[in-house]
């Protein structure tokens, strides 16, 4: 990858993830920061879906972080799906998806109801966001990355229509609330990962050695299990709620039904995230299965 000299980043693509949408209202009253940290780069701030953030819900008409397939950028003229709209606006802002597109990194802000910690999201490995991604893992504690690969043009996140993305995902936090401690997190690691450009930019990187680090890698989504309507009929276990990221094998306890009967799981050993995630009912997601490896970054 060439040097990165356009980067976005971006709040309230969810509109009602809130960190996301007070830390891009705090840069833009003192963009100056971004020569200090980053001198080497054009960076732009965006509020992705602003009629959401007004209503504090997640989107409007449909998830507009699942908007962004070249398909769904490509419907010719408007839509009365405003999401549809506000995406195809974006790619012409910050676009077009593609080789040719003006961003170089887009790093997309986001809030979970699950116990996540501050995950980092990458869609793909290059050389700029995993070896940026294996140095924040090392200073912060709380980190941790979530390789879930995207064929680039077909995927439907924001983060696809630039050169490369991170996606963070901070929680628990309710989403329409703020945490200051996850707030303050989220900020530190967004400003670290712009020195970290910095350091790209000038070809530090070339003399960097691997470091070795714990990679979850996307599986498969699991549902609630459901009744013959169609209804969920059992809930995240209570041994599992809160245990994003930790061993789930043959046996364990996963849900329990509303009349208190445990059910177990079956099958090889993963490590779930987005366990409970509040946003993922509806897109019936009761967790996230990944594998993980240990991989030189
Ligand atoms: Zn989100």
């Amino acid at each position: 990858m060439s040097l990165i000299k356009s980067i976005v980043i971006s709040g309230a693509t969810h509109g009602n993830e809130k960190t996301g949408v007070e830390l891009v209202r705090k840069w833009q009253s003192y963009p100056e920061i971004f020569e200090k940290v980053c001198p080497s780069a054009n960076v732009q701030l965006v509020l992705a879906n602003p009629l959401a953030m007004r209503l504090n819900r997640r989107y409007v008409d449909q998830d507009l972080n699942r908007s962004f397939s070249e398909n769904s950028l490509s419907i010719q003229g408007g839509s009365l799906c405003y999401e549809i709209n506000r995406a195809k606006e974006l790619n012409e802002m910050f676009g077009k998806k593609g080789e040719c597109t003006k961003t170089d990194l887009l790093i997309d802000v986001h809030n979970t109801t699950s116990n996540m910690g501050a995950c980092l999201i990458l869609s793909e490995k290059n050389p700029f966001t995993t070896m940026a991604s294996a140095e924040i893992v090392k200073e912060f504690p709380e980190t941790r990355i979530y390789f879930q690969p995207e064929e680039r043009l077909a995927s439907p996140y924001f983060g696809t229509i630039a050169k490369a993305d991170i996606c963070l995902e901070v929680g628990p936090q309710a989403h329409g609330t703020l945490l200051a401690s996850l707030f303050e997190l989220t900020e530190k690691i967004v400003l670290r990962y712009l020195e970290l450009v910095e350091d790209y930019n000038k070809g530090l990187f070339e003399k960097r050695e691997a470091k070795l680090v714990e990679v979850f890698t996307q599986w498969k989504d699991l549902d609630y299990p459901r009744d013959a309507s169609g209804n969920i009929c059992a809930m995240i276990h209570p041994d599992r709620q809160g245990a994003d990221f930790k061993e789930l094998k043959e046996g364990d306890k996963i849900f329990k039904t509303f009349d208190g009967q445990d059910i177990l799981y079956h099958g090889e050993t993963v490590f779930p995230v987005f366990v409970n995630e509040a946003a993922y009912y509806e897109k019936k997601i009761a967790m996230s299965l990944t594998k993980r490896t240990m991989e030189n970054w």
